[in-house]
């Protein structure tokens, strides 16, 4: 069975002052289902190079045109292209929810994905990050979306924001980021530090011009001399 080996005691302290002071700003954020996982898999595809605006659209009209994720598995390419039109990039996704879906099916014989929480997180991870165009982000999503497991996933914002705190050291990329992350949160806590660090990365921590001067972070956060 494989474990997460837990990082650093010093960076699981700054987590967790990270989270208090974040939790005073956004308070509690409690785990929800979003979509059940072959759902979930369709999302976040529709939700490469979009806003989520535009990839909600996208997807709740493919579900409204076809109903059902077999459906989408048997139809034409063309059709799930036209299907998914005003989520941007459709003919690229279109093929994208096609493989993919059909891979799920073949292999598992339906789309109930419900097995993957009974597993180890890391094996979990691995047997998404073995489907066609799976990555760590993507399976993080489902994971921790769907089944509400602690598994972390490093979007834009999550990146930068822990890069500046210097949770995640300068070279470490995102994808190494996912696992370093989950290393330095509680289990239980990964979802709701998820929230914040996204939430602060829109709010405050911005890509170009980071609000320090009215970030509550500021005692904890290296980068803040650079930027303030
Ligand atoms: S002090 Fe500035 S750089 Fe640091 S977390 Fe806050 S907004 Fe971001």
């Amino acid at each position: 069975m494989s474990r997460i080996k837990r990082g650093s005691k010093a960076k699981q302290a700054k987590v967790k002052e990270v989270s208090s002071l974040l939790s005073q700003i956004y308070g509690p954020i409690p785990w929800e289902p979003r979509y059940h996982a072959a759902e979930e898999l369709v999302y976040t595809i529709l939700s490469q190079h979009t806003s989520d605006i535009n990839s909600e659209r996208a997807f709740l009209n493919l579900m409204k045109v076809f109903g059902d994720l077999d459906s989408i598995t048997d139809a034409a390419v063309e059709k799930i292209e036209l299907a998914i039109r005003r989520g941007g990039l459709s003919k690229t996704k279109a093929p994208r929810i096609k493989s993919i879906l059909n891979e799920v099916r073949d292999e598992v014989g339906s789309f109930d994905l419900s097995f993957l929480s009974e597993m180890p997180l890391e094996d979990a991870k691995k047997w998404l990050i073995n489907l066609k165009g799976v990555g760590p982000k993507t399976a993080a999503i489902i994971l921790c979306f769907s089944f509400g497991m602690p598994a972390m996933p490093v979007d834009t914002h999550i990146y930068r924001v822990s890069q500046r705190l210097a949770l995640v050291g300068k070279k470490v990329s995102a994808e190494k980021a996912h696992d370093l992350l989950e290393s330095i949160v509680e289990p239980e806590e990964v979802f709701q530090f998820h929230m914040y660090l996204i939430k602060h990365g829109r709010d405050t921590c911005k890509a170009q011009r980071p609000r320090c001067t009215d970030c509550t972070l500021t005692d904890l956060c290296p980068a803040f001399k650079k930027y303030k």
